[in-house]
């Protein structure tokens, strides 16, 4: 390559000043950078979910989420992802000649990628077609979907978790489950019956209180009759409400008998619209292609689900599987956060060498790496709880109290994790981690919600109080559960025997709660991980986790750790 310099350029003549002008323009050659993670197979790249899809009883539907994870993992669909996130949705509450229409406009994009979820049942397959696995398969594939565009998750995981609530109240199930069944996403807002599929929102939230629901405000009248299946006039607000072009809302308001759920659609049955009127969309710091907004509600029509009073219990179910999914989102921000980064260090030499053969970077990545392997196991035994349960044979009341358990200990740890590995992981990528394009950024302002939302990190540990108080049974069931994997890593077996002598005399839990939940939850990551039988993963896992403390930050792995081995099982190895 010849190199022009100042000199040659002032003694040269015009014609040779326009080619100098070229040469110069080429001012450098582009190297030692990364490519771009695109167009692989996210799932058949990722061992450990490949793994866990069959440990777990999925085996069946790998076909399904291989076809997912190569549509997921193109450079097409990567960037649909960053479209719906870039462009975000937009209120308009009347039309040009004054109506109102409580209108939210999304990128295209977005009702790309919520088309895509809803055609592979994301939204609905363990209730639409119910079969062991089948949460275990929707698992994976909410996992991988996540991963490429995290904030339609929220509409989808609450239509997903609606069903519960709705199926018991016979005349509303009729009318609605089939359309939330159905696999044709139809973001039309319109009556229900012009549309072909339906989605469904929750509005729980109030101003004065989102963790005390029972603070709320919102009245509701009956029209006429009352009792499940009635209609009702619902008068108050929502500080709340994501998703507010879903079809319907589960919604809590109070009776004269107390708090009480409905379900709220946003057209009425004389096919006039709804009193439900969006006030203004948040201006959230992540989770931004999904639109969250604040609603007034002015005698808007519902129906009651349940019994008058007992609202709480009949959404509660609703709560639980959001709270299932927020463990896995996060495990799938971090999963995702882990891909970028193993890609790059590959790829990435600095003082010539590849970071990947760097000590230090080698640590900290397998740390993060481990940290997944954990997360992802014990979301993977959550989801089979969920599908032993609905078995409804001998083991079902046991598999029930661990999903109950541990659902609330895995949303308390996983998503707390989520923020800090990621705030790592970006750090891993250098200066080109902080940037946009990058997807960190995004992964890293979404981590929190998931941490807020569905019961903020201390109710999460409150509610594992009052599971532990209301049905002690669940604390036998999870070590039972633990029992099963003793035998094969002494510092498991002396974690699990010490935590059993601690769990004879809890004290002071509602002070001390995070200490006892974050060892719950350490615990059951590594009793996956050993019964998943690969060593590599689970002793390097205990070593860290269930040890005495090395460090607080990530990559404080011990020396002799397989480093290079546990990186190589998580990175993609693409391009
Ligand atoms: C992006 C986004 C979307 C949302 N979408 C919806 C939606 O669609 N529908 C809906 O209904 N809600 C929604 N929410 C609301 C969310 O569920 C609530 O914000 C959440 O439940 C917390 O309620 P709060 O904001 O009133 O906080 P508070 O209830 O005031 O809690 C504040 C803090 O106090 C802690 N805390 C509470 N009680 C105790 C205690 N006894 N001891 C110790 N600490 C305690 C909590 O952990 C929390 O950290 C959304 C929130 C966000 C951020």
């Amino acid at each position: 390559m010849t190199t022009t310099t100042p000199a040659d350029y002032a003694t040269a003549d015009s014609n040779e000043i326009g080619a100098s002008r070229r040469i110069l323009s080429d001012t450098h050659e582009v190297f030692n950078q990364a490519t771009p993670l695109e167009n692989y197979n996210m799932f058949e790249r990722d061992q450990a979910l490949s793994e866990a899809l069959v440990r777990e009883g999925g085996g069946w539907g790998e076909p399904g989420v291989a076809a997912l994870g190569e549509t997921l993992g193109s450079a097409e669909w990567i960037e649909r992802g960053f479209q719906a996130n870039r462009s975000t949705p937009e209120l308009f509450t009347h039309d040009r000649f004054g109506h109102r229409v409580d209108h939210v406009e999304y990128h295209p994009a977005y009702h790309d990628v919520m088309g895509l979820a809803v055609e592979h049942n994301i939204h609905a397959s363990p209730w639409s077609d119910p079969k062991p696995g089948a949460h275990v398969v929707r698992m994976a594939k909410n996992y991988l979907y996540t991963q490429n565009e995290a904030g339609s998750a929220c509409p989808l995981t609450m239509t997903f978790a609606c069903v519960p609530a709705i199926r018991d109240t016979a005349s509303v199930a009729a009318a609605w489950l089939p359309k939330i069944f159905d696999q044709r996403y139809d973001p039309t807002n319109a009556p229900l019956e012009q549309k072909t599929g339906a989605t469904i929102g929750m509005a729980m939230t109030e101003k004065q209180g989102g963790t005390d629901v029972r603070a709320n405000t919102t009245t509701a009248v009956p029209v006429a009759g009352r009792g499940p299946g009635e209609a009702y006039e619902i008068i108050g607000h929502k500080w709340f409400v994501s998703a507010p072009m879903s079809d319907a809302f589960l919604t809590l308001a109070q009776t004269d008998q107390g708090l009480s759920c409905f379900l709220l659609p946003r057209w009425r049955p004389d096919g006039t619209r709804n009193e439900f009127y969006v006030q203004r969309l948040k201006d959230k710091m992540g989770n931004r292609s999904n639109a969250s907004s604040e609603v007034e509600l002015r005698g808007a029509h519902a129906v009651l689900l349940g019994e008058e009073g007992r609202g709480v219990a009949t959404i509660i179910e609703m709560v639980a599987l959001t709270r299932y999914d927020c463990m896995i989102g996060s495990t799938a921000l971090m999963r995702q956060a882990v891909a970028q980064v193993t890609h790059h260090i590959a790829q990435r030499s600095v003082m010539g060498a590849n970071l990947i053969d760097q000590p230090l970077m080698q640590n900290v990545v397998a740390d993060l790496c481990l940290e997944v392997e954990g997360a992802l196991a014990m979301t993977a035994r959550t989801a089979r709880a969920l599908d032993n349960e609905a078995l409804n044979n001998q083991d079902s009341e046991a598999e029930r109290l661990l999903t109950r358990f541990m659902t609330a200990v895995g949303k308390y740890w996983i998503c707390k994790r989520a923020t800090s590995h990621i705030g790592e992981a970006m750090e891993c990528l250098g200066g080109g981690g902080y940037v946009e394009d990058s997807i960190l950024p995004r992964l890293y302002r979404e981590a929190p919600v998931n941490s807020i939302w569905e019961g903020s990190g201390n109710v999460q540990v409150l509610d594992v109080l009052r599971a532990m108080t209301k049905t002690p049974d669940v604390v036998d069931v999870y070590f039972d559960e633990l029992e099963t994997a003793l035998g094969a890593n002494t510092m498991y077996d002396a974690y699990v025997g010490a935590l059993k002598a601690e769990f004879t005399h809890v004290e002071d839990f509602e002070y001390q709660g995070r200490h006892y939940v974050e060892r719950l939850a350490k615990a059951m990551q590594a009793a996956q991980l050993v019964k998943a039988g690969n060593a590599l993963v689970s002793d390097a896992f205990c070593s860290s986790r269930l040890g005495e403390s090395r460090g607080l930050n990530y990559g404080n792995l011990a020396s002799g750790t397989d480093c290079a081995a546990i990186i190589e099982r998580a990175r993609p190895n693409v391009g």
